[in-house]
């Protein structure tokens, strides 16, 4: 078995198939875990408020209810759970109903595929493709997460700061100086600019799980990352951002979350911040 996963082509398409089956996992952590976060403050709220707690009875996350068709209520069997495959069998309908099913479903589940396999190739078996692996999940459900709601969950980021702490205390990616000035550095460095922003313009530009997040890379890459991650995910960020108000899609003072760059700045960094960083220090 061990020498399976040591072959390069053999652990890719392994990495790929796993990447699929959590891609499906990932559908549903992106989809139900604001909810579960919504359910927690109105329970608090509530409590608050001096009223009895409403519970209902009904167990709502990751796990239970099962999914079911939003349209009919038809429940998802396994058969129908198959990431990808389904969806192309079943033609993007639903078995019962024959409602829409939405295309991020499969979106999400390739995405994690190919992200996973490309993981396992870059890095080999091994502790760092572990890492990479679980890094890359994190910030894919991070960034559907924040496109849907402008939320990045706590729950999310700060378990992904400790993890690359974690890693690096062995030197996975980065040594444990940069690690830990890297997750200080990351939030601190996206705080000033929110409050140079507030402080000049009176408006929010971003959020604190922005600060996190880009805390949680600098534990996993080091500091050294920063400015390239900064970069790309502004540079992505405002071409996005230009198109978005072009198409008049979204007015000038709706905030356009942050998140999803940064993650792909951060994916971005992981593969190939070494060898950018070292040919942009390279011309000088
Ligand atoms: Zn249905």
């Amino acid at each position: 078995m061990l020498e399976l996963l040591r072959d390069p082509v053999a652990f890719t398409t392994l990495a790929t198939l796993l990447g699929l089956f959590v891609g499906s996992f990932l559908n549903v952590v992106i989809h139900r875990l604001p909810k579960m976060m919504e359910r927690d403050w109105h329970a608090q709220a509530a409590e608050l408020r001096g009223e009895p707690p409403s519970d209902t009875g009904e167990r709502f996350n990751l796990a239970t209810p099962r999914s079911r068709c939003p349209h009919c209520g038809h429940l998802i069997g396994a058969l129908e759970n198959i990431p990808v495959v389904s969806y192309l069998l079943l033609r993007g309908r639903c078995s019962h109903c024959g409602a829409g099913i939405s295309k991020r479903y499969p979106i999400v589940e390739t995405l994690s595929a190919l992200l996973s396999g490309y993981a396992a190739w870059h890095f080999g078996f091994g502790l760092a493709a572990l890492g990479a692996l679980l890094f890359i999940w994190t910030l894919v459900a991070l960034a559907f997460i924040d496109l849907d709601t402008q939320l990045l969950p706590d729950d999310l980021t700060l378990p992904l700061l400790w993890l690359g702490l974690l890693f690096n205390l062995s030197g996975t990616f980065t040594d444990v100086q940069g690690a830990v000035v890297g997750a200080m550095a990351g939030y601190l460095a996206l705080w000033s600019v929110y409050w140079l922003f507030k402080l000049t313009t009176g408006k929010e530009g971003m959020g604190y799980g922005d600060f996190k997040l880009l805390g949680a890379i600098g534990a996993w890459l080091g500091w050294q990352v920063l400015p390239l991650t900064i970069l790309l995910s502004s540079l992505v960020g405002a071409v996005a951002g230009i198109g978005l108000i072009l198409a008049a899609r979204h007015g000038r003072n709706v905030p356009i979350p942050f998140g999803p760059y940064l993650a792909a700045a951060g994916m971005i960094a992981l593969f190939w911040g070494e060898s950018i960083t070292s040919r942009y220090l390279g011309m000088f």
